[in-house]
């Protein structure tokens, strides 16, 4: 049997850490969709919570404001990796999440601790919610929200490679330019105080620098199996 229709592990979660622009969406994607597990984007959730405070106005700079305010936003993320979604009050926002408004603040909204520990409680109920097993991808999936995950895989990619990659998915945009900003982000996701993005104890690091998509997505699904094998 080429894929596993069904995990032999009733609630597998399977964690995947790793810098920006390292490949972390498409794999687990890939990884879900081959599993028959369901997926969860949970830097979508944080993207999510800054669109609502630049679209309120709220000083993303300012932690108290955005500490004072992350309770309102109801965001709810779809976990079927061949179509995942991301609402907010109800209002689809997979695409403006994604454009430089949002990219640019999002960094400093993650390093407020209540915005944290508040999707950090919505990531566990949807982790709950998913008995067929999880891939979760993030910064702090295996240090923080679920340490008692199956597999905890960490990937890296050099900075250069992650930028050319993110420019051409983004059209052509300025490779120097995003490589700033991925650089940007990595530095702020691993020095905030509040769970930064680390590698843990246990967790396969897989570079993906010289890696095509699909020898990345085959290694996780590998390390799945062991698991499964083991079980
Ligand atoms: O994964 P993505 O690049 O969409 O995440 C956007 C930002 O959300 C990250 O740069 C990081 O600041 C934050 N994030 C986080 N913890 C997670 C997932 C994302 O702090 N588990």
């Amino acid at each position: 049997m080429d894929d596993l229709q069904q995990p032999s592990t009733p609630g597998l979660v399977v964690a995947v850490d790793g810098t920006s622009g390292s490949g972390k969406s498409s794999t687990c994607r890939g990884v879900a969709s081959r599993l028959g597990l369901a997926y969860l984007d949970t830097g979508a959730m944080y993207r999510a919570m800054t669109w609502w405070m630049l679209e309120h106005g709220v000083d993303v700079h300012d932690p108290a404001a955005v500490a004072a305010r992350c309770g309102e936003p109801t965001i709810t993320s779809g976990t079927d990796p061949a179509a995942p979604t991301i609402h907010v009050d109800g209002t689809d926002v997979a695409g403006p999440i994604r454009g430089e408004a949002v990219t640019g603040s999002v960094s400093p909204v993650a390093t407020v601790p209540q915005v944290r520990e508040r999707l950090v409680a919505l990531q566990r109920a949807a982790i709950s919610a998913a008995p067929q097993g999880i891939v979760v991808e993030g910064r702090d999936i295996a240090s923080t929200v679920w340490p008692q995950a199956q597999v905890k895989v960490f990937l890296t990619a050099d900075p250069a490679a992650r930028a050319a990659r993110r420019a051409a998915e983004e059209g052509g945009s300025d490779a120097a330019a995003v490589e700033a900003v991925l650089r940007s982000r990595d530095a702020i996701d691993s020095g905030r105080a509040a769970s930064p993005l680390t590698q843990v104890d246990g967790a396969a690091h897989l570079d993906t620098t010289h890696l095509t998509l699909d020898e990345v997505i085959e290694e996780v699904v590998a390390l799945v199996r062991a698991v499964e094998v083991d079980a």
